[in-house]
């Protein structure tokens, strides 16, 4: 109840023990005094008991042409290309959290007064949802993220956002406001349809996708007005359009390459990268003069004009730097720097702020290049960090969808996805595959006896031993919690025996040693072949699957081989 209606309780309250105790000013007005007064707290009283009576009344003033809700609801429009791509792989990522989840990414549309849908995972979520909404409009009034429980909210409302035939009254769902710098501009929902398959850390997990996501529309703004204050710089922005998450970094240098040629006058592009196994930086791309060096060039940062952006994390410009900086190389003392470049410009890649690289420019004439040439190296650099980021972030995202988190190896499904693959290809070859399955022997007694953390250590090493031990074409997954399937390309049954053999033994030898328990343990393998036990994919598992537990039935520490 609000505060005045509290205090309207209390003062009618009042009049009322007032008007009733003292019975000698029982006239005609305060007969009517009486009446009001009692009225006035029994509405009260209903308007407590049922507030939905109120609430309901309320909703039928036409609420999108309530000017609130458009005062703070700023219009956003994500037409470009960039923004789709972001979108889709945030997306994808949050679909990778959890399988059960469909997830809508929602901006709201000031002049068509609705959200309007820009991604989503499955077609249940309506394209146009009304701007009152409650389950996408809370993050606009709350400012922060939501979690909603089917009985919470009138079904209308969910049938205004959600498209199912049949609810089971367990649906859930989480709404995060979508944000650019701090206005919020959508909602992101993510819906399931039974509370209990969500797991206790997948909100935050979500968050963090939501948080790439803000920034990644940040990123592209100030981008945009970046580029809209610099003329001649459409080029830049051309090689954001053509970033194709999908396509590999070869091809997207490719393009800041072509997008460079048009825009500088120079003698020699340089883009090199810190590796990943020392502190040197290895040239990644390089054009123009090309009998210094090539590209997969390592050198040393320090002491080095082309690593001074890098090392320093900010831009250098200078004409004939030999003469500033008598002590520095090119590149390094390991190369005489016959070719003589005078004029450097050079920008250092960044990654969350740190440098990561550096991307520069020469001449051989001792010439600086024009400030406009400066600001638009910077934002070159910029740009290609940011696009940089984002392969990096669409790596991972893929990674963690098509990866099992313990062990590295693929996941169920995407196992499943590669064996029908496999087949596909190998009955159209007519070769062989080979199909084996691997069972931790009392694998829950080591859980059991020395802790689950203990447990995800063994797992690890199988995994580990079982990946080294079979060649790099073949196929490992994480079939299931102490599972582990293997599928061997081009391998006759004849061929697998011996490497199951192999994985067996090894694993018998090994003693699993961690905070000074040790622990020796058995597995047990089964195996079928393609074609020779069965044609698909349902039968070799079955098979391999049945192999398998025969061998445990005989003790464990085994290969089986199908029937
Ligand atoms: P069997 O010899 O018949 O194969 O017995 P088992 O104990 O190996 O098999 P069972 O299926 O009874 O138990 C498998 C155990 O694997 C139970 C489960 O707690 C454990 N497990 C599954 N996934 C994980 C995981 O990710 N980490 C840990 N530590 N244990 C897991
Ligand atoms: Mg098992
Ligand atoms: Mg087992």
């Amino acid at each position: 109840m609000s505060f005045y209606k509290q205090i309207a309780v209390i003062v009618l309250f009042f009049i009322i023990q007032l008007l009733f105790f003292i019975p000698h000013y029982n006239n005609a007005l305060m007969i009517a005094l009486k009446g009001f007064s009692t009225g006035g707290l029994i509405l009260l009283m209903i308007s407590y008991a049922f507030p939905e009576l109120i609430a309901i009344k309320k909703n039928k003033d036409n609420p999108n042409d309530n000017p609130n809700i458009l005062k703070d609801i700023k219009d956003y429009s994500l037409i470009d290309n960039r923004y789709l791509t972001l979108l889709e792989n945030i997306k994808d990522g949050i679909l990778s959290v959890n399988k059960d989840y469909a997830c809508g990414i929602y901006i709201a549309d000031r002049t068509s007064k609705i959200f309007d849908l820009k991604s989503s995972s499955e077609d249940i979520f309506n394209s146009n949802v009304e701007l009152n909404n409650p389950l996408l409009r809370s993050v606009f009034d709350e400012k922060k993220s939501k979690v909603f429980n089917f009985k919470d909210i009138n079904l209308e409302n969910w049938n205004q956002l959600i498209n199912i035939k049949k609810w089971r009254g367990s649906e859930s769902a989480f709404c995060f406001p979508i944000k650019n710098n701090k206005n919020i501009i959508g909602s992101l929902f993510v819906f399931i349809e039974h509370f209990s398959n969500i797991n206790s850390s997948d909100k935050l997990i979500i968050q963090n996708f939501v948080d790439i996501l803000n920034q990644g529309i940040l990123d592209i703004d100030v981008s945009e007005i970046q580029v809209l204050t610099n003329k001649n710089s459409n080029l830049i922005q051309s090689i954001f359009n053509e970033f194709d998450p999908e396509s590999n970094s070869d091809n997207f240098f490719k393009s800041v390459k072509n997008a460079c040629r048009s825009i500088f006058k120079y003698d020699k592009l340089t883009i090199s990268f810190k590796s990943n196994e020392s502190e040197d930086l290895k040239v990644v791309l390089t054009d123009g003069f090309d009998e210094d060096i090539d590209e997969g060039f390592s050198f040393n940062p320090n002491n080095s004009i082309l690593g001074l952006s890098f090392v320093d994390n900010k831009s250098v410009h200078y004409d004939d730097w030999k003469n500033n900086f008598p002590e520095m190389h090119r590149f390094d003392d390991s190369l005489d720097d016959s070719a003589y470049f005078s004029t450097v410009m050079s920008s250092p890649l960044r990654s969350a702020g740190k440098s990561i690289g550096s991307i520069t420019i020469e001449r051989l004439e001792s010439k600086l290049f024009s400030s406009n040439d400066v600001d638009l190296l910077n934002l070159l650099a910029e740009n290609v960090s940011k696009i940089l980021g984002w392969i990096d972030i669409h790596r991972q995202l893929n990674r963690s969808a098509s990866r099992d988190g313990l062990t590295g190896l693929l996941n169920h499904k995407t196992f499943l996805n590669r064996f029908a693959k496999e087949i596909d290809r190998s009955s159209r070859f007519g070769d062989n595959l080979g199909l084996i399955f691997f069972d931790i022997d009392k694998f829950k007694s080591v859980n059991d006896t020395y802790g689950h953390l203990y447990g995800d250590y063994v797992l690890e090493e199988v995994s580990k031993i079982i990946s080294e031990n079979v060649r790099s074409i073949d196929i490992v997954g994480r079939y299931g919690g102490e599972e582990f399937s293997v599928l061997l390309i081009n391998t006759d049954i004849n061929e697998c025996k011996p490497l199951a053999e192999k994985i067996v033994d090894k694993i018998a030898k090994k003693t699993f040693l961690r905070d000074g328990i040790a622990v020796n343990l058995t597995i047990s393998a089964g195996m079928s072949g393609y074609p020779l036990h069965s044609d698909n994919l349902e039968g070799l598992i079955e098979k391999a699957d049945k192999a398998m537990y025969s061998t445990k039935g005989k003790g464990g520490n085994g290969v089986g081989i199908a029937e």
